[in-house]
């Protein structure tokens, strides 16, 4: 039988989810408690989006406040979860021959503790972050995706942090309730859709294949690139479902998907 851990992607949106306790938030936590405890969790953060390939081995990484103009509470959390230098060796190892840079100096940016302080709030599990190279196309972070598999039987967490629609332009901060855009509705229809039928090649070449909405969805790569590592990670067949949904702000999905 198989220890396998399920993978996740979680749609992080607003730094503050960090603080407050909303819809999202709540379901998070309930999330934490469900899932198998993992031995440790591997981050894939869309702020950390970078000209190469690199893995954080500090055994202490810093929290890094990488956001401007939020309340000082922001800047004052911190989330102390230990490293661990012999998984980032092992994602190294997995992902060879590409070259996979140690890096001393990056921590855990907000894309992964805000989303972290409400699953696992004790931040006794170590974490590594691996970076998304962004001078990579989209084919190679599926390709990841697939190469980090194996990790999910050794009991890690894979976690995607990002947002499948992002986009800033559109998003209504403050107050009111901006009501979901039609587009963003339906470019996240469209992916469930084609996640659920393990169709992944119009998710990978999303640019040419998911029309005008994607354009509109996915302005900037950083947030949706996640997606495609853990839809990577899963083995065919395998369940695949959306624990949490909703849009926040008119355009911004905070779909997670469960894979396992
Ligand atoms: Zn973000």
């Amino acid at each position: 039988m198989s220890n396998r851990i399920p993978a996740l992607f979680v749609g992080h949106g607003n730094p503050m989810n960090a603080l407050q306790v909303n819809p999202y938030t709540r379901r998070w936590a309930e999330l934490g408690g469900a899932l198998p405890r993992p031995k440790a969790i591997l981050s894939v953060s869309a702020h950390w989006f970078i000209e190469d390939s690199a893995v954080t081995v500090s055994t202490a990484p810093k929290t890094i406040h990488d956001f401007g103009g939020f309340p000082r509470e922001l800047y004052q959390v911190q989330y102390p979860a230990p490293g661990d230098p012999d998984l980032a060796a092992r994602v190294q190892k997995e992902l060879a021959p590409i070259p996979v840079r140690q890096e001393e100096r990056w921590g855990l940016d907000h894309g992964t503790w805000s989303v972290l302080c409400h699953l696992y709030p004790r931040a006794d599990i170590p974490v590594v972050q691996l970076s998304i190279d962004e001078t990579q196309p989209p084919s190679f972070h599926f390709e990841i995706g697939k190469r980090l598999a194996p990790l999910r039987e050794e009991g890690v967490l894979i976690l995607g942090s990002g947002n499948l629609v992002h986009n800033m332009h559109a998003y209504a901060w403050g107050r009111h309730i901006q009501e979901p855009y039609d587009w963003a509705i339906s470019f996240e229809r469209r992916v469930r859709e084609l996640l659920l039928a393990e169709e992944y090649r119009p998710l990978v070449a999303y640019e040419t294949e998911l029309g005008r909405e994607a354009d509109l969805a996915v302005p900037t790569p950083d947030h949706y690139l996640p997606l495609l590592y853990i839809a990577g990670t899963r083995t065919p067949s395998e369940p695949l479902t959306f624990p949490v949904e909703g849009v926040d702000g008119g355009s911004v999905s905070m779909l997670a998907v469960r894979v396992g």
